[in-house]
């Protein structure tokens, strides 16, 4: 297929859902490759806004606003997914939305997903849907303690998740939550943490960027180290799986899957997200294409872009708790000429929001991890 014929190419304007770092991230590669960007949410003075071409402050409800800004631009992506079904349908009324709002549907919320996923036999934990009290208890039943309880709709960062150790605390959950629809998943023993962040372009091309390891604070991605310390062959299948899951999605962008390797070495899908992912922002030190270079290539309809890491990496998430005794001292960042120091343009530094990153290259993972560590702790006081 010639991608002159469908291409959206440079001069264009590319729509963005939501604001955050993600769309910011994008945006600085969008506008590199010299298109332009328009940014959809409901705040304004947002880290994707500092940095695009027009920043829109509208409900995502406010469909009329929706339609205003899709027919301004060549195609709509998006950075936040949790963006209700009408305002897709709106948007696509006018522009092309990639990855597709099918997608966005099943991805938004854990109970289709993981029901889409084993479905299509990919592997999961074992998970039961509690949408009334007598689910839940069927699930906790059937799962025993202790469990997890996850709400199924617009969780991230542990939000929305109890683990419940007897029906009781599950009960209690599922009412703190507002009796809404939840999953109840079996525990896991995981050795470790990783991701596959993968691109799947127009014409059906794939590319990745290899597995990735992932730390947790408090349920919030703390560190993240490339390659994944695993045997090749674990490495391969995730890769594999990833492949087949974007193919059955049929998607045109990024999308990431969050994986558990078990101390059974089985490797099991935790979540789905159609988007660039936090794990992979390493990318754009550590690769000649990023995750943001890749989407805006994908959802454009032009080649992907190369893969390779040039070397092992790490990236170290900046918090705001990294505020508690004021500024940090970003000069002392800089202390090592090999890390590079991210900051999303955010005001306000609250507790757990994520602010930047920190990313090293090194031989090895452990080494770049050491550095990002050691030059955020120098930053922190
Ligand atoms: P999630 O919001 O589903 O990505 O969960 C956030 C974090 O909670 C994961 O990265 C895991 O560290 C942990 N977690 C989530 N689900 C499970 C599970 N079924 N078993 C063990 N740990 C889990």
């Amino acid at each position: 297929m010639s991608h002159k014929s469908s291409a959206i190419l440079p001069g264009a304007v590319i729509g963005v859902l939501g604001s955050g770092q993600l769309g910011r991230m994008f945006a600085i590669a969008a506008r590199q490759m010299g298109y332009r960007v328009h940014t959809y949410s409901p705040e304004t003075d947002t880290p994707t806004g500092q940095v695009a071409d027009v920043e829109i402050a509208a409900s995502y409800q406010d469909l009329d606003s929706v339609r205003k800004f899709a027919k301004k631009v060549s195609v709509v992506t998006f950075e936040f997914e949790n963006v209700p079904a009408a305002c897709v349908e709106a948007a696509a009324e006018f522009a092309p939305v990639r990855p597709g709002g099918a997608v966005l549907h099943t991805t938004q919320h854990r109970l289709r997903e993981k029901t889409f996923l084993s479905q299509n036999g990919f592997p999961t934990t074992k998970f039961f849907p509690a949408r009334n009290p007598d689910e839940l208890r069927i699930a906790m039943n059937s799962i025993g303690c202790p469990a997890i309880i996850k709400t199924a709709g617009s969780g991230y960062d542990g939000k929305g998740q109890v683990k419940a150790h007897s029906l009781a605390e599950a009960e209690a959950a599922f009412r703190d939550a507002g009796q809404q629809e939840m999953i109840v998943e079996a525990v896991v023993d995981f050795e470790l943490e990783f991701s596959v962040v993968a691109a799947r372009g127009l014409d059906g091309s794939f590319a990745h960027w290899g597995v990735i390891e992932n730390q947790h604070r408090h349920h919030i991605l703390d560190l993240s180290l490339a390659p994944a310390r695993m045997p090749n062959k674990i490495a391969a299948r995730a890769v594999q799986i990833t492949r087949s899951l974007v193919e059955e999605l049929d998607l045109i962008g990024v999308l990431c899957i969050e994986f558990f390797l078990t101390r059974k070495q089985e490797i099991l899908v935790n979540e789905l997200a159609p988007r660039p992912h936090n794990s992979g922002h390493l990318t754009i030190n550590a690769s000649q294409t990023s995750q943001f270079e890749q989407q805006l290539r994908a959802v454009c309809g032009l080649p992907l872009g190369a893969t390779e890491l040039y070397s092992a990496a790490a990236m170290a998430n900046l918090l705001g708790d990294l505020w508690k005794n004021g500024e940090p001292d970003w000069a002392s960042a800089c202390v090592s000429p090999d890390v590079k120091l991210h900051l999303y343009g955010k005001v306000e530094p609250r507790p757990g929001r994520k602010m930047g990153h920190l990313t090293a290259l090194a031989k090895e993972a452990e080494e770049a991890a050491r550095r990002v560590i050691e030059a955020r702790e120098r930053v922190g006081g």
